[in-house]
């Protein structure tokens, strides 16, 4: 549903719920008697690229999992595209923070991206050639088709990062959300990584990532998500990521020093 809203100027708005590729409203999510998210509300803007940052232990990983609905919030609601989360759910796909995921047994890297064709391939999982060949398209586009038939488990971090980002274009989603790609990864990985999510947005999609490292915000991103279990700021980079929300999401825990150094926006 878009909701028209006319302004005084006679100027036709639409509503920023309904048109947002994920807008969370009155999030609080608690693990136990402190909460990890506190009623925070966020609007992701269309076919743009959010970095979401934070401290450590801010929220930012819980944040992007009760809007994906992985954990159950104590209060609070997600819509994507306007609707609910079930409605749209194939319209996202989700990059986890690498460390959360285990790989017990030994699996092909082709099988990895395939699994991300699992909406394709239909309840009888019958693989075709064309389901292979996507599958090793994507791989290429993150500089990994030479590792299709190499065990997961046998690849660097960063090698391992591509392939779940290669598993995430393999669904072919509007909208990305990913959990520090490109944490403990090497610096070949950082620019496949980094030119495959702008590319992206050149074909108009969106792109959320919880980002730590600071020095790059300015040149990835337009957008910043601020939070430290409740929302500080969000905006673009222009105006919001400045030298007061930075100090008030990070506390002492960020030195001046540090600020002076980054690419920040006046304010
Ligand atoms: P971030 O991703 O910003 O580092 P998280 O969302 O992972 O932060 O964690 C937010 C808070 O919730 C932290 O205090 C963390 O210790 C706690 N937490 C996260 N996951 C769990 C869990 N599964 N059980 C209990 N506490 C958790
Ligand atoms: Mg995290």
């Amino acid at each position: 549903m878009t909701l028209a809203l006319a302004t005084e100027q006679g100027v036709v708005t639409t509503d920023p719920i309904s048109e947002s590729p994920l807008a969370i409203r009155g999030m609080t999510v608690s693990y136990g008697e402190k909460p990890a998210v506190f009623s925070t509300d966020m609007t992701v803007a269309e076919g743009a690229m959010t970095a979401i940052i934070g401290p450590n232990g801010a929220g930012k990983s819980t944040l992007l999992k009760a809007a994906l609905g992985v954990i159950k919030p104590l209060a609070g609601q997600a819509t994507v595209y306007g609707a609910s989360l079930k409605a749209h759910r194939n319209r996202i796909a989700y990059v986890p923070q690498r460390a959360s995921v285990d790989w017990d047994f030994p699996t092909r890297v082709l099988d990895v991206v395939m699994m991300g064709l699992y909406r394709e391939l239909g309840l009888l999982r019958r693989v075709r050639a064309r389901h292979t060949e996507k599958a090793l398209a994507c791989l290429d586009r993150v500089g990994m088709a030479d590792f299709a038939d190499r065990q997961i488990g046998q690849l660097s971090g960063g090698q391992q990062q591509r392939v779940f980002l290669a598993r995430a274009l393999a669904q072919n989603a509007d909208l990305y959300l990913l959990d520090e790609p490109f944490a403990g990864v090497d610096a070949a990985t950082e620019k496949a990584i980094i030119s495959v999510l702008k590319s992206l947005k050149d074909e108009g999609k969106t792109v959320v990532a919880v980002h730590h490292d600071l020095a790059t915000v300015a040149e990835y991103f337009d957008n910043v998500f601020l939070i430290n279990t409740r929302k500080v700021a969000e905006g673009s980079v222009a105006t919001t990521f400045t030298s007061e929300n930075l100090s008030a999401t990070y506390g002492g825990r960020l030195a001046m020093a540090q600020i002076d150094q980054l690419d920040l926006a006046a304010g």
